[in-house]
Order: structure tokens, then C-alpha cells, then sequence
């Protein structure tokens, strides 16, 4: 644990002239205001006023005054930046003028759900896997969605600029703090994935938001575009952001039992059912855009069935080999265009309803659910994740229990934005249905 007077130590003898104050919209998407070192101690007591009126999804007018409050734990020097008057970075809670959590935070919000883990005496670990594509830039420095390779699963190319750019990431990375267990190039031409040691939840969702940011830093610094959209190139694989989890409780993996059937405990088994229960609706939290549900397909390795399994790769919920204190379950629909702070919120919230309900989960399918027909699907129970925005917002609308995790304001704001999103796409005239109808009518 760090203390502000640890963050003043270490800016001082670092050269620290400016520091970024970081947060993230309910769109998760990273915001941030540069102040200078004189400023820092004021900063660290809470007293930076900021508008939250401009940010989206954020406030009123009538009640934009916002204050940001740095977690000191989070303080890193941006290893890219020069050393001298160097860059530093604190990711902040937002809250209102009266010193309350203000309801927009996602941070905030993700805070309030892992506490109500705690209570219960779990604490929540998790480990995520980001897939993002690397693609060339034009003769102005625009993206473009020409790859810089033809490489794919686990290949060792030639030394390319694909390669060159992983290894900075990695290296910026590990500067950080990162503890980077593997990076690889992925299915997909120019696709490649860079994982990091599971951590506690609020870690891991801060690291998810520095992540991003730091591989599309170090991906422009090579004159490349790196994205997270989901599903940049259609008919290759798409990027999601698998996510690994699991509850500890007094030091213990709490969905190990040496015991019980497949070495699972009771409490794994009712975890696996609340995500299950849940995975309808929260996918417009895990998979927040109109792109998300172009990667939720058959064919390239991501989910579209609610299922679980202990072999299969296919279903929406995998159980990894691995026993004893890295007994865990896979999540493999979020993808990483997702807030990080709310897509790990609502997982938490929908294992903890499982638990809370002594809730059993549906046999595990161990066949290929994408050779069954909607007929034997129908037989066996199996549902479809939603398969449009449109869908997931309509099923997240009526779930109380993901509503009680993202809190009212979040909630409405964001059914409200993605509704306007969907209408906004679907008004649109798109290529497909140019290159479908303009000469056939
Ligand atoms: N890219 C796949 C997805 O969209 C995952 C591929 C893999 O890591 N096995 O989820
Ligand atoms: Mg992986
Ligand atoms: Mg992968
Ligand atoms: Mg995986």
C-alpha cells in the first residue's frame, strides 16, 4: 500500500514535473486532466475541481461539479515519456462536492460490488486475456485496416514491425508494474495478445485502462494503429478479452475441492450458474457496441451459445485444467472494447447472485454446441447470447440484480446512450447493403 506521502517521496526523486489524473467515462473510455508537481499535494487531498457536465454519461448541469480523488496505489511514471521533467499518472475515484462516491464512477461502482464480495469473505481475483489488432497507418498517419503481416497462432515471424512493437509494450509494460506472463501473435493476421498475472479486481480493471492505452501509445510511437475493436476485419477472428476468475476465501481457492465432481466446490458450481443466468443480460456491459456482436459468431473461436464446459473451447464458460489454487473459471465472451471497471463488476455481481441463491447450473455440454441444430439446442436448453446491441440493451433493461451492481445513474445512462447508438446505426446506409442492393433494384 502506498500513501500520498509515498507518492510526493517518489515524484520528487524521480523528476516528476507533470502528473495526469486519470478516470474513465461510463463508456470506459480514459479521460484525463495534467497537473504539475506544485499541484500534487492538493491533488492527493482531493481538491481538484473538474466539470463533469462535458464528460459522457457523466452529470447535469446542474450538477457538474465533480472532484477526483487519486488512489495513490496506482502512481507510475510513463517509462516512454523523457526522464527528465518526467510524466507520472494517478487513477482517481470521482465524487460529488458533498464527499460522496459520486454514482457515475465506474471505479467507484466496481469498488461498492467487490465490497459486497468481502462481506461475504471472498475476495475476487482475476486474470484477463486482451486480443488487439495491429494495422498499418496511411501516408498522413490515419488508421487503415491493412495488417503489417500474414502471420498467425503462436507464429515466430521474420522480425516485423508486429513484433518489434509487442516487445516495447511489453517491455513499457513490465515498467509499470505489469507482471506479463505471455505475449503472442494471435489467429488473425496482425492479431496478437499480451497477457498479464491475475490480480484483484480493482487492479486488474485499473491495468485493463492503463493497457489499452499504453499499446496503442507504443503502437503509434511505430507508426502503427492498434485497436480493441472487436471485430475490425470481417471473416477473421475477432478480439475478445477471456476472463479468468475465481473467489479466495482466508487464503484459499474457494472453487477448489479435491472432493467434489470435476474438483469443483459447490460454491464454483453456483457461481458458473449465476454467470450463466446472468450472461443475456450483462453482454451489453461485457460486449457495449453495435461491433461487439459481429465477433459473437460461429466460425472464429468466440461464444454465442450460454453453455459451460471442462474440455470444450466453444461454449460461452470454460474450466481450465489447472487445479488447487488456480482453479478458475474462463469467461470467454467480454471483449475488450468493454468498460473494465463495469465488464468486471457485473461478472462479480451475477457469480455472487449464483452463491447468494444456491443456484445450480445447467449439465455441462461437452460436445461441439456449433454441429448441434437449433433443434437439439432447443432440446437440450441451450440459448443464444443476444445477437444485436438492440437485443443485449432490451435483456440488460430487465435485469434487476445487474441493475442493483451498475447503480441507477449508470444504468439509465447508459440504456439511454446505447439505445441512441443503436438508432443512430440503424438509420445508417452501410456498404453491405450498397454492395447487396444497388444494382440488384
Ligand atoms: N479471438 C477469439 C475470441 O474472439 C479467441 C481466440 C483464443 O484466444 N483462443 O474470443
Ligand atoms: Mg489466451
Ligand atoms: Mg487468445
Ligand atoms: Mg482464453
Amino acid at each position: 500500500m502506498f500513501t500520498e506521502e509515498d507518492v510526493l517521496k517518489e515524484a520528487r526523486e524521480k523528476g516528476v514535473k507533470f502528473i495526469r489524473l486519470q478516470f474513465t467515462d461510463i463508456f470506459g473510455v480514459l479521460k484525463n486532466v495534467a497537473i504539475t508537481i506544485e499541484q500534487l499535494e492538493k491533488a492527493l487531498h482531493g481538491e481538484l475541481m473538474f466539470d463533469g457536465s462535458s464528460i459522457e454519461g457523466f452529470a447535469r448541469i446542474e450538477e457538474s461539479d465533480m472532484y477526483l480523488h487519486p488512489d495513490p496505489n496506482t502512481f507510475v511514471v510513463f517509462p516512454w515519456r523523457p526522464t527528465d521533467g518526467s510524466v507520472a499518472r494517478l487513477i482517481c475515484d470521482v465524487y460529488n462536492p458533498d464527499g460522496t462516491p459520486f454514482q457515475g464512477c465506474p471505479r467507484s461502482t466496481l469498488k461498492r460490488v467487490i465490497s459486497e464480495a468481502q462481506d461475504m469473505g471472498y475476495i475476487w481475483n482475476v486474470g484477463p486475456e486482451l486480443e488487439f489488432f495491429l494495422f498499418q497507418t496511411d501516408s498522413e498517419g490515419r488508421p487503415t485496416t491493412i495488417t503489417q503481416d500474414k502471420a498467425g497462432y503462436f507464429d515466430l515471424t521474420p522480425v516485423d514491425l508486429g513484433e518489434d512493437a509487442r516487445r516495447d509494450m511489453v517491455l513499457a509494460l513490465e515498467k509499470m508494474g505489469f507482471e506479463i506472463e505471455a505475449s503472442h501473435h494471435e489467429v488473425a493476421p496482425g492479431q496478437h495478445e499480451i497477457d498479464f498475472k491475475y490480480s484483484d479486481a480493482l487492479d486488474i480493471a485499473d491495468k485493463i485502462a492503463t493497457f489499452r492505452f499504453v499499446v496503442r501509445t507504443i503502437a503509434q510511437r511505430h507508426g502503427l494503429h492498434a485497436t480493441f475493436m472487436p471485430k475490425p476485419i470481417y471473416g477473421i477472428a475477432g478480439s475478445g478479452m477471456h476472463t479468468n476468475q475465481s473467489l479466495f476465501k482466508a487464503g484459499r481457492n474457494a472453487f477448489y475441492d479435491s472432493e467434489g465432481d470435476m474438483q469443483l466446490s459447490k460454491v464454483a458450481f453456483q457461481y458458473i450458474a449465476g454467470l450463466l443466468k446472468h450472461a443475456r443480460s450483462f453482454a451489453a456491459i461485457t460486449n457495449p457496441t453495435i461491433n461487439s456482436y459481429k465477433r459473437l459468431v460461429a466460425g472464429y473461436e468466440a461464444p454465442c451459445y450460454i453453455a459451460w464446459s471442462g474440455r470444450n473451447r466453444s461454449p460461452l464458460i470454460r474450466i481450465p485444467a489447472k487445479r488447487g489454487s488456480s482453479t478458475r473459471v474462463e469467461l470467454r465472451s467480454p471483449d475488450p472494447s468493454s468498460n473494465p471497471y463495469l465488464a468486471l463488476a457485473v461478472q462479480l455481481k451475477a457469480g455472487l447472485d449464483g452463491i447468494k441463491n444456491q443456484l445450480t447450473p445447467p449439465v455441462p455440454v461437452d460436445l461441439n454446441i456449433y454441429e448441434m441444430s437449433a433443434e437439439e439446442r432447443k432440446i437440450q436448453g441451450i440459448q443464444s447470447l443476444p445477437e444485436s446491441l438492440l437485443e443485449a440493451i432490451n435483456e440488460l433493461s430487465h435485469d434487476e440484480i445487474i441493475r442493483e451492481a451498475l447503480g441507477p445513474h449508470i444504468f439509465s445512462r447508459f440504456i439511454e446512450t446505447k439505445k441512441n447508438e443503436w438508432h443512430r446505426y440503424n438509420v445508417a446506409v452501410h456498404p453491405w447493403e450498397i454492395d447487396e442492393y444497388l444494382q440488384m433494384y
